[in-house]
């Protein structure tokens, strides 16, 4: 492992969107040694000195083999130190190297800090449309502190000479502090990192309090199909868990989550929602099933037959669990329910029936389908005892229905409403519109904009 070019940098200006923005990032190679200094290399300049130029941000490394990616994905060459790097390294990857490893560079002692999270400037300088596309990538870099002074050049060994064992990756780091910040284990880890920049520690310090009132679960997570299974009718269960095996977090049982998907290429994001229908331990099982009709001209079905594909090993972005159709919204006192569902309203019925008897209410739940064959989860409802009725007025007029959950297409709730209004239904009712309709957007804090890490 060695460096292969070394780059220092004059404070100047660049344009960005026709406005002079005062900036170092424009590097050029030097021949020769350059002294390493505590603060950076010697002539290396630097703009907004309140953030840079500090120990934690000293010298920033980029993997020589990161270019021909690049270049191949840009399009073009690029200039040596596009990146703002001071040293351009056959060195550890970001998926190598661990916040807190010392790292042996010509004569000095360095010690990897923190990865390089990108400005405006970067996005400007490759052409990106957002620094946020940078940051996908992980193909950032890392700014290293400078434990013990000296000099390098290029050519010069660039070695790990002693690994911060437990402390995470550079690309781990990335991953958890802007995307994963739900996730209360990783960002423990991410706290507890060697020798870790305290601005950092503070900024993770916040993410953990947010990430830890939400139960571990802050906007859309990426989960894993861990099975697919049919489940009759133009429908399939997907069980889903975290790829890094850790925990979901609470729900009740006839909650929904949101998921988030881009269904065919090039199209807007898409959010729909879709009952939890089992769970065991940290996984959750869908229910999904196509839409009766689909145009990609239109933007119809397109959500449900995306997810309905997806296999085993696939991956879905999904929002916590909400919604008040749950034991938990009964009055006190209530002790019969009725259950109504029709359509895919089926999906939270079953688990909230099964909760409802856990809980030792008297629930009659009407399944209402005036058409032949049967429904998806048909096994398990009529296991629950579920009726099943072709008549609504027969299923509400039978006896008394104590409080009313329903949950169906719109058209169902809708002469539902209705019909309990005619018979005089002074009970609790919730009403749940299973079909298209609004994704309550989940709270999440967007990534940093001037993070610990930004480069000036
Ligand atoms: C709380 C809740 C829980 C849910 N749980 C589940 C569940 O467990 N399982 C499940 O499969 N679904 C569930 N849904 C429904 C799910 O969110 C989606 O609405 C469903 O999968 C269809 O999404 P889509 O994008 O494929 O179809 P959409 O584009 O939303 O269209 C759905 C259907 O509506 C009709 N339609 C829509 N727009 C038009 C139009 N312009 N012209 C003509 N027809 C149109 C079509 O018949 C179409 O097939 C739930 C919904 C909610 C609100």
């Amino acid at each position: 492992m060695r460096v292969v070019r070394v780059q220092v940098g004059r404070a100047g200006e660049i344009v960005i969107d026709g406005r002079a923005v005062p900036t170092a990032i424009v590097k050029r190679p030097v021949e020769g040694p350059v002294a390493i200094g505590r603060l950076g290399l010697e002539g290396d300049e630097r703009v907004l000195r309140r953030r840079h130029g500090e120990e934690h941000h000293a010298v920033y490394a980029y993997p020589e083999a990161h270019y021909g990616w690049w270049e191949e994905r840009l399009g073009r060459t690029l200039a040596p130190g596009i990146f703002g790097e001071n040293l351009t390294v056959d060195g550890p990857l970001e998926t190598e190297a661990r916040i807190g490893d010392r790292i042996a560079c010509g004569t000095a002692l360095l010690q990897v800090a923190q990865p390089r999270i990108p400005c405006r400037k970067l996005r400007h300088q490759l052409g990106l449309r957002s620094s946020l596309d940078f940051l996908a990538t992980r193909r950032v870099g890392y700014y290293l502190r400078v434990l013990r002074e000296g000099v390098v050049q290029a050519g010069d060994r660039f070695e790990v000479v002693e690994r911060a064992e437990g402390s995470p990756t550079v690309d781990t780091f990335v991953r958890i502090a802007t995307e994963d910040y739900w996730d209360v284990v990783g960002l423990r880890e991410l706290i507890a990192a060697r020798d870790l920049d305290p601005t950092w520690r503070e900024d993770l310090g916040d993410k953990l309090a947010r990430a830890e009132a939400a139960e571990g679960w802050l906007g859309f997570r990426e989960l894993e199909v861990v099975r697919r299974e049919a489940a009759g009718e133009g429908a399939v269960h997907l069980w889903l868990a975290c790829p890094w095996g850790r925990p979901l977090g609470p729900h009740r049982p006839g909650q929904a989550v949101g998921v988030l998907v881009r269904p065919v290429e090039g199209s807007r994001p898409m959010r729909r929602r879709y009952a939890i229908t089992a769970r065991e331990g940290e996984r959750i099982r869908l229910t999904v099933r196509v839409a009766a009709r689909r145009s990609v001209e239109e933007g119809v079905g397109l959500v449900s037959s995306y997810v309905h594909a997806l296999e085993a090993g696939g991956r879905l972005a999904v929002s916590a669990p909400r919604g008040s159709w749950t034991a938990e919204a009964l009055p006190r006192g209530v002790r019969r329910v009725t259950v109504l569902s029709a359509g895919m309203g089926i999906a939270p019925a079953v688990p909230l029936v099964r909760d409802l008897r856990e809980a030792g209410l008297a629930v009659r739940a009407v399944h209402f389908r005036p058409e032949p064959g049967e429904p998806p989860l048909w096994d398990e409802a009529r296991a629950l005892g579920f009726e099943r009725e072709g008549d609504l007025d027969v299923a509400l007029r039978e006896r008394p229905p104590g409080a009313v959950y329903a949950a169906g297409p719109r058209g169902f709730v809708a002469s539902l409403g209705e019909r309990l209004e005619v018979l005089g239904h002074d009970g609790a009712a919730f009403v749940e519109e299973v079909g298209p309709g609004p994704v309550p957007v989940p709270a999440a804090p967007p990534p940093p904009s001037e993070p610990p890490g930004c480069d000036g």
